[in-house]
């Protein structure tokens, strides 16, 4: 049992973290920054990413604990997942930065964001559903993986063809029917059907939600409220869920047990063209999820996204106005600041920790003034900020402190330096955000579009990814009329080590005998060096884009030249500016081995009164992924009881599994 534990829950387990007592919160009023300085809230959660803000929204509206939420951005809430507006002589044109595919979000479901929205009384915007998004993928049959009974017309010189298909979430088997051939569409459903079956995979990967886990051993006690569940789930499946998606396909369509679904295939060259879909598949929605093929990711969150996407009922959602992600992002911040003693600061930088006791106790800020500011805390401090931020925040924090607290600190150190090392990160993104005129001429049906540009390259080389969204599809309010906003991005494969160097000196990440880590106040320009060859650069990288735009709008490049079009491109620089990401990284790496993420838990820089959340740590990447992460640190500064009741409370009113 203990080892089914540790398997699902990683070291969440082993932090040294021990249940903090609260005094009667100080009160404060927003805007007083002087006031605010002196006293002291129940938490302090430093980032506004999703994370953060599901974090601060149960500490504040479930938990009922004062909160201070500090965010370096000046403007925007929400971190990658903000919104940003443009304007010209015709308008306004409003995009989402970042995420903007979100399913289980329009009605109670197993989602843990939807479950925050659910627990706390927060009111979910109102959603459209739909039924799915449009990929385009570029190879010969062979590397698509086309049966022979589909007519693809006369094949071109190199024998590579483009093929456009619905990921419909209702009847995705008929697509490939009638993309694929019938053998493909037999592969999936029954692939499919083994995942979603009683007891099997998807059930399993959902079984316990984040609000029974928490930062310390005592989740033994939250999490016997799941006993049954935890039995069902087995060692076996809980070491299958924690392994790599790859295992599951090679045991169920390569094994020669009895989980057997079709005959003699293999992972060669040699394996049928429906197994050569199959694997291509499940690389694309596991690159999609991870930034890594499903060699490289772990199979619980894609045991659970083919039970979003494919379960009777499943459906996207897309607020009905305001963009992805701003309408939720929104809803959060103004349920945070509804409870009395509870503010958001922006444009304030946490540079280090105030540690008293060998306890942390608060941070200390560049404010929006460029003025230094501290916070205390009689519960402790979140840390929703990618890892690889983390080391430069302790750094600092040493060189703050003096005496035993000093020594003490430094072995911590040593710790942050070596899990920030020792996280991987994956790749960086080119972004282009476009506003064009659209007529008639132009039939854009679908919001999201998938581009592999070519099956002959893993998923994962570099740029071979493209993914699209059209918001304005469903929300024409979105842009100047008579126009579409446009997102389109690499996704995690763009290399941001190739615009280091048109970084000035001082922004540069820093190397030292340690690895590299970035400088927390490396955010305040855009002034690159050697500005003709970077805006080079940026214009070769981004031509892929609009390549991949093509296969929707063809004549995108002659509509760009519109006088009142808006283009602006991203790079790995631009988006590690806007979004304060270290490396304009997209999340945590794998291990060398190429096995699965090893993921970071809440309490892991064993410092009392400190917590990570966000997408560094358990459980990743993704909305779902970061609201659970801020939801298992949320926990852990309240009682196993009061935590309990609140599970309790769940269950009963149906929130909660
Ligand atoms: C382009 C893109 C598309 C995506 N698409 C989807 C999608 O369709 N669906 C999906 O589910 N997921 C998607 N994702 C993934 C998902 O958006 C992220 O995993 C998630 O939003 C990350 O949230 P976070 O809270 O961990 O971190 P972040 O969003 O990075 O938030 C961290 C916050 O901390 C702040 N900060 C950093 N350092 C400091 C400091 N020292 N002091 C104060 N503040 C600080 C930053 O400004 C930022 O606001 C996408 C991601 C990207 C980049």
């Amino acid at each position: 049992m203990l080892r089914l534990l540790l398997l699902l829950l990683g070291k969440v387990l082993v932090s040294s973290f021990s249940t903090p007592s609260f005094s009667t919160p100080s009160i404060y009023h927003r805007g007083d920054l002087s006031a605010l300085s002196s006293s002291a809230t129940d938490a302090i959660v430093v980032g506004s990413g999703v994370g953060g803000l599901t974090a601060s929204l149960l500490l504040t509206s479930l938990y009922d604990r004062s909160t201070l939420l500090l965010e370096s951005h000046p403007t925007s809430l929400g971190g990658v997942a903000h919104t940003f507006a443009i304007a010209n002589r015709r308008g306004q044109f409003i995009f989402d930065a970042g995420p903007s595919l979100l399913t289980g979000l329009s009605k109670p479901s197993l989602n843990p964001l939807r479950q925050a929205f659910d627990m706390s009384g927060t009111t979910m915007p109102e959603m459209i559903e739909y039924d799915g998004w449009q990929i385009h993928s570029f190879g010969t049959r062979e590397e698509q993986g086309v049966g022979a009974d589909v007519d693809v017309g006369s094949a071109p010189q190199d024998g590579k063809f483009w093929l456009s298909y619905k990921m419909s979430t209702s009847d995705f088997s008929s697509s490939v029917h009638q993309a694929f051939g019938r053998e493909a569409a037999e592969l999936f459903t029954s692939f499919t059907s083994t995942i979603l079956s009683k007891n099997n995979l998807y059930d399993a990967s959902g079984g316990i939600p984040p609000f029974a886990l928490r930062g310390d051993k005592l989740a033994f006690v939250t999490l016997a409220s799941y006993y049954l569940n935890l039995l069902r789930i087995g060692p076996i499946m809980g070491n299958t869920l924690t392994g790599t998606f790859r295992a599951v396909y090679d045991r169920l369509v390569n094994s020669d047990n009895s989980d057997r679904l079709v005959e003699n295939s293999d992972n060669s060259d040699n394996s049928s063209p429906a197994e050569r879909f199959l694997r291509n598949h499940f690389d694309y929605l596991s690159f999609a999820l991870s930034g890594y093929d499903m060699a490289r990711t772990q199979a619980a969150p894609v045991a659970y996204m083919v039970g979003d996407l494919h379960l009777p009922g499943a459906n996207i959602n897309f607020p009905t106005s305001g963009g992805a992600i701003g309408p939720i992002i929104d809803a959060m911040a103004e349920k945070i600041e509804q409870h009395g003693e509870s503010t958001i600061i922006k444009g304030t930088t946490v540079t280090s920790l105030i540690m008293e006791g060998g306890r942390c106790v608060g941070v200390n800020a560049v404010d929006v003034r460029g003025e230094m500011v501290s916070y205390r805390s009689e519960g402790g401090v979140i840390l929703n900020v990618p890892i690889w931020s983390v080391p430069a925040i302790i750094r600092a924090t040493i060189n703050e402190t003096a005496g035993d607290e000093k020594r003490a600190l430094n072995e911590k150190l040593v710790n942050a330096l070596f899990l920030a090392k020792t996280s991987k990160r994956s790749g960086s993104f080119v972004h282009v955000y476009i506003g064009v005129p659209v007529d008639d001429d132009i039939d854009i049906e679908e919001i999201h579009h998938s581009v592999i540009m070519d099956w002959g390259k893993p998923i994962d080389a570099k740029q071979n990814m493209v993914i699209i969204s059209i918001p304005t599809v469903f929300d024409s309010s979105l842009a100047p009329e008579g126009f579409h906003t446009i997102h389109a991005y690499t996704a995690a494969s763009d290399d941001f080590n190739e615009f280091a160097p048109f970084l000035k000196d001082e922004e540069r990440p820093r190397s030292s005998e340690d690895g590299e880590f970035a400088d927390n106040n490396c955010y305040k320009n855009n002034e690159y060096s050697k500005l003709d060859e970077y805006n080079a650069l940026k214009m070769k990288q981004a031509q892929v884009l609009f390549d991949a735009i093509e296969r929707v709008i063809p004549d995108i490049r002659e509509r760009v030249k519109h006088d009142d079009a808006v283009v602006e491109i991203g790079t790995p620089l631009t988006h590690r500016r806007f979004n304060r990401r270290a490396f304009g990284a997209y999340g945590p790496g794998v291990d060398e081995d190429g096995e699965v993420w090893t993921l970071l838990q809440t309490g892991d820089l064993n410092i009392p009164g400190l917590f990570l959340a966000g997408d560094s740590t358990f459980p990743g990447i993704g909305i779902p992924g970061v609201a659970s992460s801020g939801t298992i640190a949320a926990n852990s500064f309240v009682g196993v009881g009061e935590q309990l009741r609140e599970i309790k409370r769940g269950r009963k009113e149906k929130i909660l599994q």
